[in-house]
């Protein structure tokens, strides 16, 4: 107990710390981060010595781990990193990358007014939502669209508007989960419908539907199993069917369809999924879907479809609280109208060209960073094919093939190496894969290329000059 409380004496009182770490020429920091990581290094000295656990204590170590905080608090929380997986939609990383353009425009927009609701025409007041809304129904051929934050409020907006009160019938092998807590039945209650699941997990038809239609039946609604797939024996029913059944009935036919393309990806040989425009023509009343998955732009939930739904939605006063912020309207309204000449759209919109990118480019970038990257006896460097993927639960079932430099350091393990990428100053994502370290360089642009080199090169001549 003595001892504890002889090392307790060591420690400094956190004003005092506060003065030396001044003294030290540290005084472009905001006072509060200077006083919060004092605070905070001193705490963690007291933890230690309270867990009994053998004690030294060292002013110098605890002033260098002060100042490393400080260097982290900082600095933005929300910053830039390299995405070294390979995976193009990447969910944690911030799903869709926005082109140079798209960017460099968000930049005025921040910096200045603009016409969000204004109409300059007039001189009246405008609504935000018409700056992208003839762009969609050119790009889709549907009637009208409105966007909103995400695709899960478009989806509550949706079922809302069109179904509350009402019944809505969903085949049991659509009740998707997408990560971070949307779920199918979930976000049918929130939005006042009651679900009626009809068919199995496996296998739904025709009749399924058609026999649980009732009076209070209020939508059909489809949901594209953008996450997983159900292979083996199985049956669902196309828009279409579903279209002659809702006819029927006078019922609306929702789809939401997850990610949303704009251009054929079929024509490069990628995948299955259809486009935006080929589902309204089989007849979906309503289809919605995200800004920020296969599209290619911001966070935001696009709805399209018939007039008469979507006015309902433009009513309806949860679109208030859904509704989309300037800055993603910006970077919504300059990605669609790179849509508008398809031929460039597909190499000016980053998510597109990553995931058309041929394969023998993939290679000459990986042999470039590799040619970047300097040679030492413990460094072991490959040029390797490897698959990524699309992500954000985008066409689960798609390799891509691609290219990576492995890594292999001797004396460090591949856990330690990808920490260490992770912790640069720009953090670099990488993945590991039976005990090597990959840089997928699908995902990465060639300045970032340079970055990781740069970093490799860094910390080989380190463990050279401790050698
Ligand atoms: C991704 C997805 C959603 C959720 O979209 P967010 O834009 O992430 O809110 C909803 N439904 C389906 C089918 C999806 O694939």
């Amino acid at each position: 107990m003595t001892d504890k409380n002889s090392s307790m004496r060591q420690l400094p009182k956190v004003d005092e710390m506060i003065r030396c770490i001044a003294s030290e020429g540290i005084t472009n920091v905001p006072a509060v981060l200077v006083k919060l990581a004092c605070q905070k290094e001193i705490e963690l000295e007291r933890q230690k010595i309270l867990s009994g656990s053998p004690y030294q204590y060292s002013r110098e170590d605890l002033i260098r781990r002060i100042k490393a905080e400080i260097e982290k608090q900082n600095q933005p929380h929300l910053r830039k990193v390299i995405n070294g997986t390979g995976v193009v939609l990447h969910t944690n990383l911030g799903r869709a990358r926005l082109s140079q353009m798209v960017s460099e425009n968000m930049k005025e927009i921040c910096g200045s007014y603009s016409n969000l609701e204004y109409d300059l025409e007039t001189g009246e007041r405008g609504t935000r939502y018409e700056h992208v809304e003839q762009l969609l129904t050119f790009l889709t051929g549907s009637e009208a669209a409105l966007v909103v934050n995400n695709n899960a409020a478009a989806v509550y907006l949706v079922l809302n508007s069109v179904a509350s009160g009402k019944e809505v019938i969903v085949s049991r092998g659509e009740l998707v989960e997408i990560g971070g807590a949307f779920r199918v039945p979930e976000i049918m209650t929130a939005s006042g419908c009651r679900l009626v699941e009809v068919g199995t997990t496996n296998k739904t038809h025709e009749s399924d539907y058609e026999e649980n239609i009732n009076e209070n039946t209020g939508a059909l609604l489809k949901v594209h199993t953008s996450n997983y797939k159900i292979i083996g024996f199985t049956d669902e029913v196309s828009l279409e069917r579903m279209k002659e059944v809702g006819k029927k009935h006078g019922l609306p036919l929702i789809y939401d369809l997850g990610s949303g393309l704009l251009v054929d990806l079929k024509a490069y040989g990628i995948g299955d999924e259809p486009t935006v425009r080929s589902c309204l023509e089989q007849s979906a009343d309503i289809v919605c879907f995200s800004g920020d998955k296969l599209l290619g732009g911001p966070q935001a939930g696009i709805i399209v479809g018939k007039a008469e739904y979507i006015n309902r939605m433009k009513k309806n006063h949860l679109l208030r609280a859904l509704r989309i912020d300037k800055l993603t309207l910006t970077a919504l309204e300059l990605t669609l109208r790179q849509y508008l000449t398809p031929e460039t759209a597909v190499v000016q919109i980053p998510t597109l060209k990553m995931i058309t990118e041929p394969l023998e480019n993939l290679k000459k970038k990986a042999e470039l960073l590799h040619g970047l990257l300097v040679k030492r006896p413990e460094a072991h460097y490959e040029v390797t094919e490897t698959t990524g993927q699309i992500g954000g639960g985008s066409m689960p079932g798609v390799n891509l093939s691609s290219y990576a430099v492995s890594i292999t350091m001797e004396h460090l393990s591949a856990d330690m190496l990808e920490r260490m990428l992770r912790n640069n100053s720009v953090p670099i994502i990488s993945r590991i894969c039976k005990n090597k370290v990959l840089l997928d360089v699908r995902t990465m642009s060639e300045e970032d290329l340079f970055e990781a080199a740069e970093f490799l090169n860094k910390i080989i001549n380190l463990k050279g000059d401790m050698e």
